[in-house]
């Protein structure tokens, strides 16, 4: 297949250069000279507009920072612009309303689309493993599902449109409520005498077991292997996992759906990225207890 990609940062860079070695030719475009160089080494084709990349394509993969760029590069140049008939993939983790307008302004056009956000960080991306949670129609998610295996651990079927990131935007919340718990416990623990380690040694063979304690310890030198021992480098940084949860809190309010512990890690990770965290692996927040 004929695959133009568009966003090759640190996740679509990685992504990329998996469909190029499953044997798809990648017409790749980004913004960045360096992202476009790194996307050339890797053996993408590469564009100096979005437009010249998607033309001749089967499918078409946007992996971009946010909803209005998805939405600007979308109306603006692959719309109208692709070949009809082309299926387009969004794999960004963008707001719930904008991805159901553009799949609908797709439809109209003659394309087929699908959310397609995925779950696993640079790491996952780059080595094929990430999972993606897919919203769009029975045929869309047919012709969706082996232009993204090449780049997938797992790749779900959510629902119709927009379900892939309401089931992304809904783990990750999920997610931080208990990366906050897990390092508040760890932080009790260690308060009132007991050993961190022994406490995740009980803790996660017992009730309290969850991935962020068992599989991402985010204590130094305590438990599973996590940024945490690298001073929090590299990881989920604090700054994605609030554009995730704002996104959720956006989503909670349109829907009148109750989310006060949601809520309350929103505040704990805006107050970290005042504090200059942004950058730090999201279990830095075992530092601020
Ligand atoms: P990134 O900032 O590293 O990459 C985004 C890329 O898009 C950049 O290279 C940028 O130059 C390019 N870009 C911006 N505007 C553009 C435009 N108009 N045309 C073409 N290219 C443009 O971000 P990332 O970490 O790769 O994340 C991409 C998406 O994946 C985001 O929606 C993010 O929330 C999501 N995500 C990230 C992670 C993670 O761990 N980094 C995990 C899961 C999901």
């Amino acid at each position: 297949m004929k695959i133009a990609f568009i966003g090759l940062g640190n996740m679509g860079g990685g992504m990329a250069a998996n469909l190029v070695k499953a044997g798809h030719e990648v017409a790749a475009f980004d913004l960045s000279e360096e992202a476009i160089a790194r996307a050339k080494e890797n053996g993408c084709s590469t564009f100096g507009t979005v437009r010249e990349a998607v033309e001749g394509a089967d499918a078409v993969v946007t992996m971009l920072p946010n909803g209005n760029i998805v939405r600007a590069v979308l109306t603006n140049d692959v719309i109208g612009h692709a070949p009809k008939g082309a299926l387009l993939l969004d794999c960004s983790t963008i707001d719930v309303a904008t991805v159901r307008e553009m799949i609908e302004t797709a439809t109209a056009a003659g394309y087929e689309m699908v959310d397609a956000p995925v779950s696993g960080g640079i790491a996952a991306a780059n080595s094929g493993n990430l999972t993606f949670m897919v919203g769009g129609s029975d045929s869309a998610f047919t012709r969706a599902e082996p232009v993204l295996q090449p780049m997938a651990k797992a790749v779900i079927r959510a629902g119709e449109a927009g379900a892939g990131q309401v089931a992304k935007m809904c783990n990750n919340m999920l997610l931080a409520a208990h990366m906050v718990g897990t390092c508040e416990a760890m932080k009790l623990a260690e308060r009132n005498g007991l050993d961190p380690q022994k406490f995740y040694e009980i803790s996660s063979k017992s009730t309290g077991y969850c991935w962020s304690l068992n599989d991402y310890t985010p204590v130094p030198n305590v438990g599973a292997a996590s940024p945490a021992d690298n001073d929090y480098n590299g990881g989920f940084a604090v700054a994605l996992m609030l554009k995730d949860l704002r996104l959720a809190m956006a989503a909670a309010e349109a829907s009148g759906a109750k989310v006060p512990l949601g809520q309350k890690a929103t505040e704990i990770y805006e107050n970290a990225d005042k504090a200059g965290l942004g950058g730090k692996d999201f279990g830095v927040i075992f530092t601020t207890l």
